[in-house]
C-alpha cells in the first residue's frame, strides 16, 4: 500500500480523498493555488504545496508543477479527483513515465473513453447499444444538414471532447441547425480546446441512468448498481438518487451486465461510470463513460456500503477487488443535493464571497461532503459547488423526508445558494411520485 498520496484537486473532493487516506493510514499532500492558501484541503492534508496562481491553467492544471510537488514530497501516487486533470490522458501518461501511480484508469483507457466519438465506436463494436447518431465527426455545415436529415429531428449536436454539459445543443428544425452547430463548436473550442462535433438523435423525455463500475488490475469487473441523475439544469446534474425509481431488478441486471461488458471491452481499470439514457419505452442507450470518480459517488456508497475512494486506492496499489458481484447488495435509498453558491433568481449566477455564518445539518442518515467553513471565502475562480448533502433512508419515502428535514436545517449566510431551490424540488409532487425525466426542471420551473 502507498505511504503517501498527493491529491491534485481542491474543494470537497480533495477533502473527501484526504479523509479516505487518513482512515487508511496514508500520508497526504495537498496542492493549492495562491487563493487556496486557507482552503480546507490545504489545512487538512499532512503537507501542502503551492503550485501557482489562482487560474486553473496555472495551478490545478499545471502538470509540471504538480509532478514536481509529487517528486519533492516523495508521494508515490496522485489522486486526481474529478474535473481538472482527472480525464487528461497526457497527465496519466506523464505519471506513468515518472513512475508515479495515477489513481484511476491508464492513459489508454482515458484516451479511448474521453473522446465521445471514439467511445461510441468502441461500444458499437462491443455490441453495446448506443444512441442512434452520425457515423463519425461532422466536419461541415453541409454534413450537419445531411446527418440531421438522416437521423431525423430533433437532434442533439455534441462536442466529442465535451463534459459538464457544455458543447451541447438540441435542434428541433433545420432552420436552427447551422447556428446551433456553429455556437456549440465555438463553445467546445473555448472550453476544451477541441471542436470535433457529432450528432445524436435527441431522445425525448429520457432518464439519465448511470452505472458505477469497479475494475481491478487483474481483470475483475463488477457494477454497484445505478444512479438516476435525471434532475438536471442545462444538462448539468442537480439532484441524484440511488437506486433509480424507474428501475426493476431485471433491468438493473441487464444494464449492469452491459456496463460490465463495456468496461471489459477496453480492459478498464479502477472506478468508472457508464452513463445511459433510458427512454419512455424502457430502451436504453450508452451515452458516455466517465473515467474517474464522480461527484455523485456518495449515494452509491450509502446504498452499497462500499467506500469507492478507498476502493480506488486499493485497486491502484494492485490489490484484487475484495468483492464479487454477488457481494453487492443494495440497501435502502440515498439522495444527494448539490449545494451551489449561486442565485437561482438571477439565472443561477455564481455567488462567490465570504461564508459569514454556517450551520450544517446532521443526524441519523445525513452526510455532508463539503470544504466550506465559517469565515471561508469562496473564490470566484472555480466551480460554484460548495458541498453535497446526502441522505440515506430505508426507502425513498424516508430518504425524501430526511432530505426535506436536512435542507431545512442548513444555514449559509453571506452568499446566495440554491438551498431553497433544492427544497422546492424535493417538495414537488412529480418528483415525489417519481414522475420525472431529464426535462423535469425546465418544465416544472419555467420562470426561474
Ligand atoms: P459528474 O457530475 O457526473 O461527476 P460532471 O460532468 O458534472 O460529472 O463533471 C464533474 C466536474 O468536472 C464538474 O465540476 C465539471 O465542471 C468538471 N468537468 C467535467 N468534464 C470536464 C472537462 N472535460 N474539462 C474540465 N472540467 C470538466
Ligand atoms: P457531459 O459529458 O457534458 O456530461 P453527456 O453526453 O453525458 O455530456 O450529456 C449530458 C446530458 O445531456 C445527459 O445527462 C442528458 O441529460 C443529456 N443528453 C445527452 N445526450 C442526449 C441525447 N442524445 N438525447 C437526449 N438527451 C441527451
Ligand atoms: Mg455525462
Amino acid at each position: 500500500m502507498f505511504k503517501k498520496i498527493l491529491i491534485a484537486n481542491r474543494g470537497e473532493i480533495a477533502v473527501r480523498i484526504i479523509r479516505a487516506c487518513h482512515e487508511m493510514g496514508i500520508q497526504t499532500v495537498a496542492v493549492y493555488s495562491e487563493v487556496d492558501k486557507t482552503a480546507l484541503h490545504t489545512q487538512m492534508a499532512d503537507e501542502a504545496i503551492c503550485i501557482g496562481p489562482a487560474k486553473s491553467k496555472d495551478s490545478y492544471l499545471n502538470m509540471q508543477n504538480i509532478l514536481s510537488a509529487t517528486v519533492l514530497t516523495g508521494a508515490e501516487a496522485i489522486h486526481p479527483g474529478f474535473g481538472f486533470l482527472s480525464e487528461n490522458s497526457k497527465f496519466a501518461q506523464m505519471c506513468e513515465e515518472c513512475n508515479i501511480k495515477f489513481i484511476g484508469p491508464d492513459s489508454q483507457n482515458i484516451d479511448n473513453m474521453g473522446n465521445k466519438l471514439k467511445a461510441r465506436e468502441i461500444m458499437i463494436k462491443a455490441g453495446v447499444p448506443v444512441v442512434p447518431g452520425s457515423e463519425g465527426a461532422i466536419d461541415s455545415e453541409e454534413d450537419a444538414i445531411s446527418s440531421a436529415q438522416k437521423i431525423g429531428y430533433p437532434v442533439m449536436i455534441k462536442a466529442s471532447a465535451g463534459g459538464g454539459g457544455r458543447g451541447i445543443r438540441v435542434v428541433t428544425k433545420e432552420e436552427d441547425l447551422i447556428n446551433a452547430f456553429n455556437t456549440a463548436k465555438t463553445e467546445s473550442k473555448t472550453a476544451f480546446g477541441d471542436d470535433t462535433m457529432y450528432m445524436e438523435k435527441f431522445i425525448e423525455e429520457p432518464r439519465h441512468i448511470e452505472f458505477q463500475i469497479l475494475a481491478d488490475e487483474h481483470g475483475n469487473v463488477i457494477h454497484l448498481g445505478e444512479r438516476d441523475c435525471s434532475i438536471q439544469r442545462r444538462n448539468q446534474k442537480v439532484i441524484e438518487e440511488a437506486p433509480g425509481v424507474a428501475m426493476t431488478e431485471e433491468l438493473r441486471k441487464q444494464m449492469g451486465e452491459v456496463a460490465v461488458i463495456a468496461a471489459k471491452s477496453i480492459k478498464y481499470k479502477n472506478a468508472g461510470t457508464i452513463e445511459f439514457l433510458l427512454d419512455k419505452y424502457g430502451k436504453y442507450y450508452f451515452m458516455e463513460m466517465n473515467t474517474r470518480i464522480q461527484v455523485e459517488h456518495p449515494i452509491t456508497e450509502m446504498i452499497t456500503g462500499v467506500d469507492l475512494v478507498k476502493a480506488q486506492i486499493m485497486i491502484a496499489s494492485g490489490q484484487v477487488l475484495p468483492y464479487k458481484q454477488k457481494d453487492i447488495k443494495i440497501q435502502g435509498h440515498a439522495i444527494e443535493c448539490r449545494i451551489n453558491a449561486e442565485n437561482p433568481s438571477k439565472n443561477f449566477m455564481p455567488c462567490p464571497g465570504e461564508i459569514k455564518s454556517l450551520h450544517l445539518p446532521g443526524g441519523n442518515g445525513v452526510r455532508i461532503d463539503s470544504a466550506a467553513y465559517q469565515g471561508y471565502k469562496i473564490p470566484p475562480t472555480y466551480d460554484s459547488m460548495i458541498g453535497k448533502l446526502i441522505v440515506h433512508g430505508k426507502d425513498r419515502q424516508e430518504a425524501l423526508c430526511k432530505m426535506r428535514r436536512a435542507l431545512g436545517e442548513f444555514i449559509i449566510e453571506g452568499v446566495d445558494t440554491n438551498i431553497d431551490f433544492q427544497f422546492k424540488i424535493v417538495n414537488n409532487k412529480n418528483f415525489i411520485n417519481g414522475n420525472f425525466d431529464t426535462s423535469f426542471i425546465s418544465k416544472e420551473f419555467k420562470n426561474i
